[in-house]
């Protein structure tokens, strides 16, 4: 077996990504300089970290020799696989892999930054080989929480590793396409030297209930449902999306989309025919706010309670669209992200105080995992049955559990390795070792144009809050007719924008100012509030705002 010669050099394998964190999953793998990229994903920020939209994975090292990267190949469309492409590719060049409906998702992604013209994008179909640079590259089939999803083999001279993305072994899946088992067993008789897989629910026993297993409960909501149903998924669970679609048909209500994402992820799914829904049962957003309440159901997004979201307007109560209706049953078809526990929880609460009705997990069984449970990462670890074991995706105790796990199907401990992000492992002559640990920070988006590099090591720091910076405001006021004396006076520190004219938006601040003064003053508390909702709407930057008033 080549793996067994002496002559070949080493494959490091890079975790950039995923590795002690749920999210922005991104993994390079690297022969002879070159380098195979998987995957290149985001992870929302956790609650304390004002005015930060994303992050991403530190992919310095990448940059560094873009030139030597091969290719970059996404598993699936999911926003922890796909959600950073767009600034990867600005400064990677190389081709990107994957299957039609993936691809379709980056599409809609890159288009909206205008980068779609330049992206060298290349279809594969589940089943099929590409050799990328020194890299033989097997895409196999797995069931995820989206259609198309798939699992790698990846061989080169120092050998074979399987790499499953997310995945989980659904014998009814919605689509009708199980995990590829037999290409698992395939790749087991070749002998495989790396096993890389998803550890996100090592921490849950037993078996992930099979997708089907929704809708029988989205049935009954629906049923009993006075009013619209609305509900609220991530813009990428394409299967979701069907079952909502399904229901809606079953039980005759016409479906809207409401949000962009979610409104270009299903025209896309739907055009690359992904997504079925029946000509009659789909409307336009304004249609159905136009149709009986009862005959409607709208889906958006928001499930994680996230303030931009329509589901965080719509609690809020500052949604342009549409508002609630008393009548209203709020759906959330989603698992709390972890840390996002408290923010999801509290939009509940808020849902719950405009006196609508919230259906969420553990209420009734509307979301069920896409990721294998215990008894199924032990059934993968079998079926592969590799040389060794590096557990993915997931928090330290999330990867610690699943190499427990391989230590109960037989593996021993030191063919396994638990790695976080920056810990390159080497696999030479068969053998695998840990390798010395690439330096790291943490890379924010706070918008679409802005990155911030702060700086830390790759792990186990958390995250820094981004300084928001502040802006002050002061004004002097007529005491007895509450008329603005002179223009608002506005200074700002710290408070820069990215791609945007920080006067420019100063100059919208004080007419905005001057315009709400004049309409009946107000006291210092509500005019910060106004001025703090119009910057975040114009830049989704929230600074610090005070505003002082002198009457004179
Ligand atoms: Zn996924
Ligand atoms: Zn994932």
């Amino acid at each position: 077996m080549s793996s067994k010669n002496r002559m070949t050099k080493k494959l490091s394998i890079i975790p950039l990504g995923g590795f002690g964190e749920v999210g922005k999953n991104m993994l390079a793998y690297e022969y002879n300089n070159q380098i195979l990229v998987v995957d290149a994903g985001l992870m929302f920020p956790e609650n304390d970290m004002v005015g930060v939209e994303y992050i991403i994975p530190d992919y310095e090292y990448l940059k560094q020799r873009s030139d030597k990267v091969v290719g970059i190949v996404i598993t699936h469309g999911h926003e922890d696989h796909i959600g950073a492409i767009q600034h990867v590719l600005k400064d990677i060049p190389a081709p990107v892999y994957g299957t039609a409906l993936t691809l379709g998702l980056v599409e809609v992604k890159l288009s909206r930054g205008g980068l779609l013209p330049k992206a060298d994008l290349r279809t594969v179909k589940a089943g099929e080989t590409a050799q990328i640079g020194p890299f033989k590259v097997e895409f196999f089939h797995v069931c995820h929480s989206i259609p198309d999803s798939v699992g790698l083999g990846i061989t080169c001279p120092a050998g074979l590793v399987v790499h499953t993305g997310d995945y989980k072994f659904d014998q009814t899946p919605v689509d009708n396409w199980p995990t590829d088992f037999a290409k698992l067993t395939e790749f087991s008789s070749r002998g495989v030297d790396i096993l890389l897989a998803d550890s996100t629910n090592s921490e849950t026993p037993g078996w992930t209930p099979s997708e089907q297993t929704i809708g029988p409960a989205f049935d009954a909501v629906i049923r009993d449902a006075p009013g619209r149903v609305i509900i609220a998924t991530f813009a990428s669970l394409i299967s979701r999306i069907q079952q909502a679609a399904d229901a809606a048909v079953r039980h005759e209500r016409k479906l809207a989309f409401a949000g962009i994402s979610m409104v270009d992820n299903a025209k896309m799914a739907q055009m690359l025919g992904y997504l079925n829904i029946p000509e009659e049962t789909l409307v336009t957003l304004d249609a159905a706010l136009g149709m009986p309440a009862k005959n409607v159901i709208i889906m958006c997004t928001g499930s994680q309670g996230e303030p931009t979201s329509i589901i965080g307007r719509l609690s809020a109560g500052t949604n342009r669209q549409f508002g609630l209706l008393p009548e209203d049953t709020i759906v959330l078809s989603s698992h709390p992200i972890p840390g996002n526990e408290e923010v999801i929880s509290k939009a509940i609460n808020r849902l719950l105080r405009r006196g609508v009705n919230v259906i969420y997990d553990g209420l009734a069984k509307i979301h069920v995992s896409g990721h294998a449970s215990q008894e199924e990462q032990k059934l993968m670890l079998n079926l592969v049955r590799p040389k060794h074991f590096v557990p993915m995706h997931g928090e330290l105790r999330m990867l610690k559990r699943h190499a427990w796990l391989a230590e109960q199907v037989g593996m021993q401990k030191e063919n396994i390795f638990t790695v976080e992000n920056g810990n390159v492992i080497e696999l030479q002559d068969g053998k695998v070792r840990l390798a010395e640990r690439i330096p790291g920070k943490y890379v924010f988006i706070k918008s679409s144009s802005a990155v911030e590099n702060v700086p830390a090591t790759i792990q186990p720091r958390k995250p820094q809050p981004v300084n928001p910076g502040t802006l002050v405001v002061n004004l002097s006021l007529d005491k007895r007719t509450n008329r603005l004396l002179n223009n608002p006076e506005i200074t700002t520190n710290n408070f820069v924008l990215a791609g945007t004219d920080t006067t420019k938006i100063v100059g919208a601040v004080q007419q905005r100012l001057v315009e709400v003064i004049h309409s009946g003053v107000r006291v210092e508390r509500d005019l910060s509030d106004v001025v703090r909702t119009f910057v975040f709407n114009q830049t989704k930057c929230r600074p610090n705002v005070s505003v002082n008033i002198t009457r004179a």
